[in-house]
């Protein structure tokens, strides 16, 4: 408490009730978005900034860096973990970490990130369609798409539910190929009591605003040994061995401590958030499993899930209206709901050249894009918001 005080002071009490007052567009207030971070009371975040302020550490694997790596690990149960200043930063470093080259098999149903990785490495990304359940990549066409190019596959635990790990495996281990999970909506996502993380060669988190656990910007890189760990701390930080070693062509992509004792803080309160987002969920299931034309995913019993998104998928015909009308009604209706994944990632100019791009080779893919919506879904959204999106979406139908 006397740390807060100290910090009302300088910046004045009304300063800090209305911190940015001026940057609001009041009527976001009345806005329900399909998610908002959620932050630990500003007041226990103080002494973390006045610790920051006296010991100048400002970043650079610093005490709070190296705190969050050994309680992360703890927490999600996995053995080495690097942190990076966002999860984009983390999917390119994991690809230098492997030195993938040539081919990379991934989903075009994700956020454009993960294709952009491969992009930025001057790797050829391979579009493979995905399931028509749970949107992941489908494993049974994966090996139609190897080539004598292909060194590594690049699936995404779409909305957190996890690929089939085991199937891939089998695959990789087949055919010689690494494994890179997408992880980033995976935050403490099990399979049978084991972190979904533990799987394929890495796996790439992401702590933006957006996701589950954030820490502003963040993301990290779990690899299973110390070798590992060390070569990915070395690409974060230039290629700094040592102070005169450069071991390769490193980037910038350090966590800072900002970020890192914001984490440490998070932690505090995940179990929290996450069991209010179960709750939601739960109650959307309840009321929308009566609407004919809505189908939701179902929970799947070997997992323990993080409820990081709700996405819905619209049958037009059943439902008696589209996807992008209900996105509409939403909007009028200050609800920003929102359609992940649409666009998907292989119409983008960028990649709607390949060949694994045509609509053709991605049909459950181009379905589903035009079927999903993500529902607002986090931990202070309030039980009035979610009767009254429940109530349009029923009698949207009508
Ligand atoms: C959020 C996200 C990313 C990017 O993470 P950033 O931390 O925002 O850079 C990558 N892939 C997927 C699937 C994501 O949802």
């Amino acid at each position: 408490m006397l740390a807060s005080t100290k910090i009302l002071k300088v910046l004045g009490e009304e300063d800090l009730k209305f911190p940015a007052l001026t940057n609001v567009n009041r009527s976001d207030d009345e806005k329900v978005f399909v998610t908002r971070p959620s932050l630990p009371p500003l007041e226990e975040f103080i002494p973390y900034l006045e610790d920051i302020w006296k010991s100048k550490v400002l970043t650079n694997n610093g005490f709070y860096h190296q705190q969050l790596e050994i309680e992360l690990a703890e927490y999600l149960g996995v053995p080495y973990i690097s942190l990076f200043s966002n999860g984009t930063l983390a999917l390119l470093n994991a690809l230098q970490t492997l030195r993938i080259t040539g081919e990379v098999i991934t989903t075009p149903f994700s956020f454009v990130a993960t294709t952009h990785a491969l992009h930025w490495n001057g790797i050829k990304p391979v579009f493979v369609d995905i399931d028509p359940v749970y949107c992941n990549l489908d494993p049974a066409k994966i090996e139609a798409a190897i080539s004598p190019q292909t060194t590594a596959i690049l699936p995404v635990h779409v909305y957190g539910n996890p690929c089939d790990v085991y199937e891939i495996e089998k695959i990789a281990d087949n055919y010689g190929l690494k494994v890179i999970y997408d992880a980033s909506h995976a935050f403490n996502v099990k399979i049978n009591g084991e972190s979904v993380l533990n799987f394929g060669d890495l796996s790439v988190l992401s702590f933006h605003a957006t996701k589950v656990f954030t820490t502003f910007e963040g993301g990290a890189i779990i690899c299973h040994d110390e070798k590992t760990k060390k070569r990915i701390d070395f690409l974060k930080n230039f290629g700094f061995a040592d102070e005169v070693t450069v071991v390769g062509p490193g980037i910038n992509a350090k966590m800072n401590e900002f970020q890192a004792a914001l984490g440490l803080l998070q932690l505090k309160y995940i179990d929290e958030y996450i069991s209010k987002r179960k709750e939601i969920a739960q109650t959307y299931r309840k009321e929308l499993s009566s609407i004919g034309g809505i189908r939701m995913l179902r929970e799947i019993e070997s997992v323990k899930h993080n409820y990081a998104y709700f996405p819905i998928f619209i049958d037009e015909e059943k439902y008696g209206t589209s996807r992008d009308d209900l996105y509409n009604k939403f909007k009028e209706n200050n609800i920003y709901a929102r359609r992940y994944f649409y666009p998907l990632i292989s119409q983008f100019p960028t990649y709607r050249g390949l060949e694994s791009a045509s609509p053709e080779n991605l049909p459950i893919a181009e379905k589903i894009t035009k079927e999903v919506l993500c529902l607002p879904i986090y931990p202070s959204l309030d039980f009035e918001d979610v009767s009254g999106i429940v109530n349009l979406t029923k009698n949207f139908a009508l």
